[in-house]
């Protein structure tokens, strides 16, 4: 029997989260989080979803995990309890999603300390991320030193960007000097959706040229070539693009300068603003778009803004990028937002009948777990919904990589 069962471990600042899944039938064996390491009371929330703990559901903790080496070892001790141990010779690799690969990493990543090495060094570039994705692969390494350890970088699908899509127009030494060009983010995410909207489609995948708009608390747009991503909408960092929950998304870069010299905010509190308490929630006060929704259906007129402003850049990334594809053949929603807001999607696509785009309301109504087609019979672009799956890809990733 060959090992083929992938630890995928995400780890943030203060959270790790896990999945365990079987390649061999791309199975989903276990799954969940601890979040608030290090805060005093930390919370694990573990689900089986095989083997005698399955019955019994979802599993909740509280107490103190005191970092991410002690987060690991309960999550260890949840899945031992399943006969899902990782010291089980099951156990193939273990995936790490990394935030920041720079230039350097297209593709995923066996670690070795010159790696780890490297991926510290990026910290500057992803300073929010890359320490706690070092620290996921430094506590995994130590638990099982045997195991491959590979990292599986956000940027990553985004390398195949052009040159002259993924320079900013700045000085080319600064540029150069500083590492400054657009790199985008959600890379898992984009990979595989636009993969499985070409399945969804039955096309094979170099035939079709999608847009797809990840709508999360995060959000970001991609336009993709035959597989191959041409064009992205988070740049340097994941502030740039579409308005998100907490963040702006695109804005005059002399907004920066102005808060700095006439509103006299220091660069930290300005990034504090910009990345945290901005979006939906800086226009309205709320940044979760249901919530949002909901007040403007009461007719609150602030948050009806919030709704008009993320839909407006929507519609504007959805017309540039279907001006860099030349032919669009799908445009396709995923992440919360994008998966469960008929509301959105509706809005988006509204007025683009001169690109091709019109939805069937119906189908755009249904909700539904499955990928799915909600554009009108009539119309020459396909609309799709279809939920991504970022542990899986990072699995699927991982498990080519251990077994070629
Ligand atoms: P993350 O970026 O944290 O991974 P998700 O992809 O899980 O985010 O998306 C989270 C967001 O999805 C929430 O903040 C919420 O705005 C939105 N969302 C989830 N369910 C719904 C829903 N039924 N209707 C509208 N928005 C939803």
């Amino acid at each position: 029997m060959t090992a083929s069962r992938i630890l995928v471990l995400n780890s943030g600042s203060s959270s790790l989260k896990y999945q365990l899944l079987d390649m061999a039938d791309s199975s989903r064996l276990a799954g969940g989080l601890v979040e608030r390491i290090g805060e005093g009371t930390s919370r694990l929330v573990h689900e089986p979803l095989t083997g005698p703990g399955a019955a019994g559901g979802k599993r909740e903790r509280t107490g103190a995990v005191a970092d991410h080496e002690a987060a690991l070892r309960v999550v260890a001790a949840e899945l031992a309890a399943d006969g899902l141990g990782l010291d089980s010779p099951e156990l193939a690799a273990v995936g790490h999603r990394v935030v920041h690969g720079g230039t350097r990493f297209t593709r995923p990543t066996v670690v070795d300390d010159e790696v780890l090495a490297e991926i510290r060094s990026l910290i500057p570039l992803a300073p929010l991320h890359n320490p706690a994705n070092v620290t996921g692969i430094e506590v995994a390494r130590s638990l099982r030193a045997d195991l491959p350890q590979v990292a599986v970088f956000d940027t990553a699908f985004h390398a195949t960007v052009p040159e002259y899509a993924a320079r900013y127009a700045i000085d080319a030494e600064t540029a150069q000097k500083y590492s400054i060009r657009r790199y985008g983010f959600h890379g898992t995410s984009h990979s595989y959706v636009s993969r499985a909207t070409a399945a969804l489609l039955g096309r094979p995948v170099e035939d079709v040229n999608v847009i797809v708009l990840h709508l999360g608390n995060g959000a970001s747009a991609s336009a993709v070539r035959g597989g191959v991503c041409v064009e992205t909408s988070m740049g340097l960092t994941p502030l740039e693009g579409l308005v998100m929950g907490t963040r702006s998304g695109d804005l005059d870069p002399a907004v920066i300068f102005h808060l700095s010299r006439v509103g006299g905010l220091s660069v930290d509190e300005i990034d504090s603003l910009l990345n945290k308490k901005s979006g939906l929630l800086g226009m309205c006060g709320d940044n979760d778009m249901r919530e949002v929704l909901r007040r403007a259906g009461e007719g609150d007129e602030a948050a009806s803004t919030a709704f008009a402003a993320y839909v407006h850049r929507l519609k504007k990334y959805i017309g540039a990028y279907s001006a860099v594809l030349g032919r669009v053949d799908a445009v396709t929603f995923t992440a919360g937002v994008g998966e469960n807001a008929h509301q959105v999607r509706e809005a988006a696509v509204d007025g683009l009948s001169e690109l091709g785009l019109a939805l069937d309301p119906e189908a755009n109504a249904v909700r539904s777990a499955q990928p799915r087609v909600i554009s009108a019979a009539h119309a020459r672009v396909a609309v799709a919904v279809v939920p991504t799956d970022e542990e899986l890809e990072i699995a699927a990733q991982v498990y080519a990589l251990v077994t070629q």
